[in-house]
């Protein structure tokens, strides 16, 4: 016959993308693009009670699973590997509303998912929120005389998520003051100081920290003591 004998692995029917040119031993309609071999006889789908069935091609996993589960009848599409001399699976031929009712399901999951991920993006936005209104407290709480804009910003800056700034760390997290003064000194940095002039035109981070330090001190102590004199 020139087909390999079916392959033992694949269990149900097993219906077969042949290599030659074949026929149907019953009606004689060929070349078959696929065929059952019943008793080692080639047979068409039609003659085979199959013609019916769609092929679902391999590649989605669950739309596969799915679509066996919603058909009645269902078989494996094989093609002969001739370099690895074994048969390997090309499909599925599944009846087509099962295959319509398995896509709705993985649709609806797909839907489903869709759905989830936004909850849980508004969920983070939400705790995103509640974290830096809280690191914003703390900041005003530390440095009253902080404007309360910049506050506001250093906690936004400092709570974006996945960034692994200080907002982000345990520390940050737990709002421990040393991660609200790192904060808030990396904006005065920043924002009130040369620094970033200094880093751009080649200046050490060391050097440029030592350079700015005496102007980061007194913002800190400005905005600690807000409302309080310094008695000599
Ligand atoms: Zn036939």
């Amino acid at each position: 016959m020139g087909i390999p004998s079916t392959p033992h692995p694949i269990h149900g029917l097993v219906v077969i993308q042949p290599l030659k040119h074949q026929r149907c031993s019953a009606c004689r309609r060929g070349p078959l693009s696929l065929l059952v071999l019943e008793s080692g006889a080639p047979r068409c789908l039609n003659c085979a009670d199959l013609g019916h069935l769609v092929l679902l091609p391999r590649g989605d996993t669950a739309l596969t699973r799915r679509s066996r589960e919603e058909s009645a009848l269902s078989a494996v599409v094989v093609r002969f590997n001739r370099r690895k001399g074994r048969y390997e699976r090309q499909g599925v031929l599944v009846e087509e509303a099962a295959l319509v009712r398995a896509e709705e399901r993985c649709l609806a999951d797909a839907e489903a998912r869709r759905r989830r991920r936004a909850r849980d993006a508004r969920r983070r936005g939400v705790e995103d929120e509640r974290f830096a209104a809280a690191f914003a407290a703390e900041i005003l709480r530390l440095f009253p005389g902080c404007p309360a804009e910049r506050a506001r910003a250093i906690a936004a800056h400092a709570s974006v998520r996945g960034s692994g700034r200080v907002g982000r760390s345990a520390a940050g997290r737990a709002l421990s003051e040393g991660a609200v003064i790192s904060a808030v000194v990396a904006g005065v940095r920043h924002v009130d100081t040369p620094y970033d002039q200094l880093l751009m035109s080649g200046v050490s981070r060391y050097e440029a920290r030592r350079r700015i330090a005496p102007a980061v001190e007194g913002v800190l102590r400005e905005w600690q003591g807000a409302g309080e004199e310094d008695v000599g």
